[in-house]
Order: C-alpha cells, then sequence, then structure tokens
C-alpha cells in the first residue's frame, strides 16, 4: 500500500486554496471559542475533551455550535424572526432543535442505530443534546470521540442534503463513507504527529553499513570566533 497525503477539508482530499482558507477561518474561530469556554468555567474539561478528540476542526466546530444550541435550526431561526415554521421538516412531528435533529428525529435514530455505536437515541424525553454530548465524550477516549463527533458533522450533512437539496442518499452507505473518511483522517494526524515527534528530538536512526563495506560518520560545527570543528568515526 502507498502513502497517500490527503487534505482532509476537502470532500476528494485535494488541497485547495479555498478550504485551506476556510480552515484558517475555522481555527482562528475555535482558538476564540477555546478562549471564551476556558474564560466562561471549563473546570471538569468537558470542552477540552472536544477539543481534542481525533477529528477534523470543521466537525470539531459543528459539534460546539450544535452543544451550544448555536446553529440555524428552524426554532433559532424562528427566534430571529427569520422563519415561520418551527417543526421539523423531515418527520414535521417534533420543534426542529438539536436534540431532535441529533437523537430523536427518526432519521438520527436509524443513523445512529446502524452506526458503529449502535445506539438507541429516541427515548423521546426531554433533554439537552449538549448534556446528552459531552456524556458520551466523557466516556470515549480521543479516538471514539473522534468518530462520534465525525458521525455527528456527517448527520447534519446528510440531513441538510435531504432538506436543501432533495437528495436522500442511503444511510448505511453514507455511514461507511464517513467511518473510511475518519479512518484515513485519523491515520493521517498519527503519521504527521510521529514525524513531528522526531524531529522534536532531532533523532536520526543509525544504520550499519553493508558487509564488505566501511562506514564514515562524520560531523562538523563552527564555534564562537569562527572555531570550525570536524569529527570522524570509520
Ligand atoms: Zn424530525
Amino acid at each position: 500500500m502507498q502513502d497517500e497525503l490527503i487534505w482532509g477539508c476537502s470532500k476528494d482530499g485535494r488541497f485547495t486554496i479555498k478550504t485551506a482558507t476556510s480552515l484558517a477561518r475555522n481555527l482562528k474561530e475555535m482558538k476564540r471559542q477555546e478562549h471564551q469556554a476556558s474564560c466562561s468555567g471549563d473546570s471538569d474539561g468537558r470542552w477540552a475533551r472536544l477539543w481534542k478528540a481525533s477529528a477534523t476542526p470543521r466537525a470539531k466546530n459543528l459539534c460546539w455550535r450544535a452543544c451550544r444550541d448555536a446553529l440555524p435550526t428552524r426554532v433559532n431561526l424562528y427566534k430571529r424572526g427569520i422563519e415561520t415554521d418551527v417543526f421539523c421538516p423531515v418527520c414535521g412531528a417534533e420543534y426542529e432543535t438539536p436534540s431532535h435533529i441529533f437523537l430523536d428525529c427518526d432519521f438520527a435514530t436509524d443513523f445512529w442505530r446502524k452506526s458503529p455505536f449502535r445506539l438507541c437515541t429516541n427515548s423521546r424525553r426531554q433533554r439537552d443534546f449538549g448534556a446528552w454530548c459531552h456524556e458520551m465524550l466523557s466516556v470515549l477516549d480521543a479516538d471514539q470521540s473522534g468518530l462520534l463527533i465525525t458521525l455527528i458533522w456527517g448527520l447534519w450533512a446528510l440531513r441538510n442534503r435531504w432538506v436543501f437539496e432533495g437528495k436522500k442518499e442511503s444511510v448505511g452507505i453514507s455511514l461507511g463513507r464517513f467511518v473510511d473518511c475518519w479512518c484515513r483522517y485519523a491515520a493521517a494526524r498519527e503519521t504527521q504527529r510521529v514525524q513531528l515527534k522526531g524531529k522534536g528530538t532531532g533523532a536520526v536512526k543509525w544504520i550499519p553499513p553493508q558487509r564488505d563495506a566501511c562506514k564514515a560518520n562524520v560531523d562538523a560545527s563552527i564555534g564562537r570566533e569562527r572555531r570550525r570543528g570536524v569529527g570522524a568515526v570509520v
């Protein structure tokens, strides 16, 4: 299997200036939000778990906004005088809030039941999506949290494609795509982490010479007052 460079901020994994600009903007916003979160009290580190998770900044940002009820849901748009209908455009049964979108809507329950987490989310009881998310993140490690956050982002994207573009995609196939996308991102991030760790120590692995061959290990330095030194070991 050959190494592959993946740009995690575009759909096809290719680098573009547009997605890089968007990433820079997102990172700046995330730093601002992290600072805001730390100032507004994060004594139990629940936001820290979200920011440290192995997921793209875009997915973490979406999850953070969903937890804070800062998404353009119909209820929020109604509060701003933009929308007149507050009911879910998918099932029409309940108000469109983050907990309905991500947990209680039939679309969401089907999504989570088929996901690798095999969750049952349709308890139909009043609850806060942020509290549910923090509860989940508190029992998952960084990789599992990253997958959960990626799937929250995927659910939102899938639902929006259905609602706004009329494209109803298979939940099973889409889940496979999201999980694959997360695996590639996590692998690329781990590779980058290992490379940075190697660079940090400056360590270079010594390779022994081949048979019937000599190897000269050399080093040179320039000190103060233009003093130069060269050393060699054969
Ligand atoms: Zn619904």
